[in-house]
């Protein structure tokens, strides 16, 4: 909880939860984690866990769960048709987002595969505030393409604007006059937007491109993965949002879109996805595709303990003690980074920290990925495994050459309520000690790159033996190898 005032402590986040279960962790020498991350191809996908000390890659599926959530998974309904478990999980979907129909799928891209298979046809063009990874191929997919239409503030690292995800109307209304309403299947807007640094929505900016999208006839689907951290900005940022509860504020926003679509391994803190609209006709036609790509409609690839779970995670959604420990960590975090001179993004947003890599490693060349060098680098003097999102995430151009990404970042993300605040201490030090050496830090370039994704799967080589001469002076100045 932010706010609570201490007699001599600097104002901490203070934890609204206390820990009853406990797993140990690794931490690995140093040289250890060198072998590692060559292992792994210099991808900080494929390490393996029991290789990392903290493993700060994303917040998908590794939220903490509560003692609620482990309770209701014991009490699933275990049919394939007609659970009672997914009726429960329907009824706190309905309460969260105030939609009617409800369609279960196994993880957040299954919905945006249905999404964009009923609705995208060749030649749409799909505008959002932000792109996804996933969102964006699926569009692809189908023949469309995506126009990310964000302020010009979104894409300034350093800023202090509270609604960095917002969209820009102006762009919004151009777009539309410009390819014709009939070609733009829906507007998608992307709470907590992930690859600009968990930056959030107002809620007034979704009522605006609400009232464009009715203007135009144009559906409005909100991804709503990321809303907690949304919500939390919303209540603590957004004048217009101060008096309401975060259950009103939610509402609200759901109440501005025709489709409301998320990932539960993250909203809901569990495992699992679902579509939520209150037009028959739509629901209907994406229902047929449901039992093909997902599994009956009563679970949608999700196991029924999951759904308890979610239903549980999503009444947890709208508390505010549940809520606030991520960006409040990240607050905390990045306040530490800061201190240090290291360069992140501002302000700090939900989902974890951005450590803006452009600026930290602006020696080594755009297309020898600058953020997947970093990341490689942090976890080699930390044990800690953040993702990069920059080039490296980027599809190529047509041509073949590389796409440089407008921002070359790596998050370091924070599950909620899994990480104690000195174990974000130690990682900053750790960083803010690789900050100084930074000049070590040498490029990348691939040995194997998948055409598609390739952030997941490809393997890279340093270029030089830049790592070796990481561990040796990290030794020297440490005078030991943990
Ligand atoms: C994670 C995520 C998705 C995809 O969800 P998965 O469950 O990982 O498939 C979609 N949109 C956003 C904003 C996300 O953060």
């Amino acid at each position: 909880m932010a706010g609570i005032k201490f007699f001599k402590e600097d104002n901490l986040p203070l934890e609204m939860h206390k820990v009853r279960i406990v797993q140990k962790l690794n931490l690995l020498p140093i040289e250890k984690r060198l072998e590692a991350i060559k292992e792994a191809g210099n991808n900080t996908f494929l390490l393996r866990n029991s290789d990392v000390y903290l493993d700060m890659l994303t917040d998908s599926g590794t939220n903490a769960m509560s003692d609620r959530q482990l309770g209701a998974m014991m009490v699933a309904d275990d049919s394939y048709a007609g659970s009672a478990t997914y009726y429960r999980l329907e009824e706190a979907v309905r309460k969260f987002c105030g939609k009617q129909y409800m369609l279960p799928a196994h993880q957040g891209r299954a919905c945006e595969h249905i999404l964009a298979k009923t609705l995208v046809k060749p030649g749409d063009v799909v505008p959002m505030n932000y792109h996804f990874t996933t969102t964006k191929t699926h569009i692809n997919l189908c023949g469309g393409r995506v126009e990310e239409l964000f302020t010009e503030e979104a894409v300034k690292l350093v800023s202090d604007h509270p609604f960095k995800g917002n969209m820009d109307i102006q762009k919004l209304i151009a777009l539309i006059e410009e390819v014709g309403a009939e070609h733009v299947p829906f507007v998608r807007l992307e709470m907590g937007t992930n690859l600009i640094g968990g930056q959030p929505i107002s809620l007034a900016n979704i009522k605006e491109v609400s009232s464009v999208c009715k203007k135009y006839g144009i559906l409005l689907m909100i991804d709503a993965s990321l809303i907690t951290d949304n919500l939390y900005f919303n209540k603590t940022r957004e004048e217009e949002c101060k008096d309401m509860s975060i259950a009103e504020i939610a509402l609200a926003i759901c109440n501005c879109a025709d489709i409301i679509y998320f990932s539960a391994r993250k909203l809901g803190s569990a495992k699992g996805g679902a579509i939520v609209v209150d037009d028959k006709n739509l629901y209907d036609q994406m229902k047929v595709l449901i039992p093909i790509y997902e599994g009956f409609l009563t679970y949608g690839g999700m196991s029924t303990r999951e759904m308890e779970a979610v239903a549980i995670g999503l009444e947890e959604a709208v508390d505010m003690d549940m809520i606030s420990h991520g960006p409040e960590f990240i607050k905390e975090f990045g306040r530490l980074l800061s201190s240090y001179n290291v360069p992140i993004v501002t302000p700090t947003g939900g989902l974890g920290i951005h450590l803006n890599a452009r600026e930290i490693v602006g020696h080594i060349p755009g297309e020898q990925y600058q953020a997947a060098a970093l990341a490689a680098a942090i976890y080699i003097v930390s044990g800690a495994r953040g993702m990069e999102r920059g080039t490296l995430s980027e599809e190529k151009n047509p041509d073949g050459s590389e796409h440089i990404a407008a921002c070359e970042l790596v998050r370091l993300a924070l599950p909620r309520r899994v990480f104690t605040l000195s174990q974000i201490r130690f990682v900053a030090d750790r960083i803010a000690w690789l900050y100084e050496n930074r000049h070590l830090i040498g490029g990348l370039r691939f040995v194997e790159e998948p055409e598609v994704m390739r952030f997941f799967i490809g393997r890279l080589e340093p270029i030089g033996n830049w790592q070796e001469e990481l561990v040796k002076k990290f030794k020297e100045d440490f005078g030991e190898s943990l």
